[in-house]
């Protein structure tokens, strides 16, 4: 059982307007749902079966279940309705050679940054029965399935600041300042934030722990707020109250911010943008001039 995403995005929207304190991750969010009584909400998860055990009176279907190779347990239960991996980009194949297993496994972490679920590792395992008796369990787990585990993309650090920077179209977009924490190899010192309301969904503030997700090429993002690391010393993020980069008036009317001049806030790189050679291709219209016909007051907007 698991949440995706998504539903860990909604169930933490879901769980802040009720007054609770945001889930650090999906993983969290899933344990902590499952063992939550009386819950005045509900939040989504996601089921998925990895495998199928027989009753003391399952009968003949018991005998069968136990005879079957692994792979055939899983298409069983599939056919029975229930949700199983097979239909997820990562779902279940088999492996004659050590070497198709290597190949699964490098082909999964590349896909995990894209899934819609976080994983942490893989697990691979011996499809005849004859080969899972003969390997037999541990106290805690069955030798017949090994985890593989991948490195770890999340870790635990602090916001120090938020900072917003007003893209070309004049959206105001806040990036958050963290400090730099290694994740998956790379530096991470900055993550997406993507709008303010984002910030307040999230109940961030300043000084906060953070859990922040790195994986693959995608830009790290915060997942949310460790609450129980906090000291009472946090402080709320400001939201600014005029644009950064001129000083105009807001547009809030939509979750993302946007500044009143839109396009001609930073009308030195929208110019220069369409003139470039993608676009206009406007030979000779490069940055140096446009600043010039600006600063000479001969392009005031866009549409000069
Ligand atoms: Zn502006």
């Amino acid at each position: 059982i698991l949440m995706t995403n998504d539903q860990f995005d909604q169930g933490n929207a879901i769980r802040t307007e009720h007054g609770g304190a945001p889930f650090a991750n999906p993983r969290n969010g899933a344990a902590g749902t499952l063992r939550a009584k009386d819950r005045a909400y509900r939040v989504e998860t996601t089921f998925f079966a990895y495998g199928a055990l027989p009753l003391p009176d399952s009968g003949e279907l018991g005998g069968s279940l136990a005879e079957l190779p692994h792979s055939e347990v899983l298409s069983y239960v599939a056919g029975l309705g229930v949700h199983t991996a097979a239909g997820t980009d990562v779902a279940p194949v088999l492996a004659a050679t050590v070497e198709e297993v290597q190949t699964r496994v490098d082909a999964i972490g590349s896909l995990r940054a894209t899934l819609p679920f976080g994983i942490d590792g893989i697990v691979i395992k011996a499809d005849l029965a004859a080969d899972q008796r003969e390997a037999g369990s541990g106290t805690r787990a069955p030798r017949w399935a090994i985890a593989y585990k991948l490195p770890a993309v999340e870790k635990i650090t602090r916001l120090l600041s938020v900072e917003w920077n007003v893209g070309r179209t004049g959206i105001i977009a806040p990036r958050a300042v963290l400090e730099p924490v290694v994740i998956d190899g790379s530096t991470v010192g900055y993550a997406t934030l993507h709008n303010p309301a984002d910030i307040t969904r999230r109940d961030l503030r300043l000084g906060d722990q953070v859990m922040v997700y790195k994986a693959g090429d995608i830009i790290p993002r915060i997942e949310a707020p460790v609450v129980h690391l906090r000291t009472g010393d946090e402080t709320p993020i400001d939201f600014p109250e005029s644009c950064p980069q001129c000083g105009s008036e807001i547009d809030t009317s939509e979750q993302r911010w946007r500044c009143t001049r839109g396009r001609n806030c930073r009308l030195v790189a929208s110019v220069s943008y369409a003139a470039g050679r993608d676009q206009l291709d406007i030979e000779g219209l490069g940055a140096t001039r446009v600043v010039q016909l600006v600063d000479a007051g001969l392009v005031a907007d866009f549409a000069d």
